[in-house]
């Protein structure tokens, strides 16, 4: 068993089981209407966009930019055991939609963070159900 270094989260609704069973294939995957084409994020089982319960999955290309970031130097959650200082993001994914995250493989400098710096998904393994996705500054 791995030593866990923040909390696991616990995917128990049928509508984000994709998600996390492409994560674990190193796929980030996006719910997308059917009826109006747009893709979203979190999975839901309707579209937010125009109400349509038609959903499918696509593999998003795992490259965005950084939409806006916090630099953390205190946790406030006992579990989540990163060494402070880290970076909490908000990627906008280059499919549209935005997910929270967090920037690694760069200093947590606000010197050298800059918004719309282009990113790209870094797959994390916590356990054998759960692997997140990271972002890093784009190679
Ligand atoms: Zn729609």
């Amino acid at each position: 068993m791995e030593n866990l270094n923040r909390p696991l989260p616990k995917p128990i609704t049928p509508e984000v089981k994709p998600f996390w069973d492409g994560l674990k294939e190193h796929k980030l995957m996006l719910p997308k209407c059917d009826d109006c084409g747009k893709p979203f994020f979190y999975p839901r089982i309707l579209c937010p966009f125009c109400h349509s319960r038609r959903i499918s999955w696509i593999q998003a290309s795992g490259k965005g930019k950084l939409h806006a970031f916090e630099i953390a130097y205190q946790s406030f959650n006992p579990e989540f055991k990163i060494p402070p200082p880290y970076i909490l993001a908000m990627i906008e994914l280059e499919e549209g939609p935005r997910l929270m995250s967090n920037l690694i493989n760069i200093e947590p400098d606000p010197a050298v963070i800059r918004c719309d710096m282009p990113v790209e998904v870094v797959f994390e393994k916590l356990t054998d159900e759960i692997t997140l996705p990271l972002f890093q500054p784009a190679r």
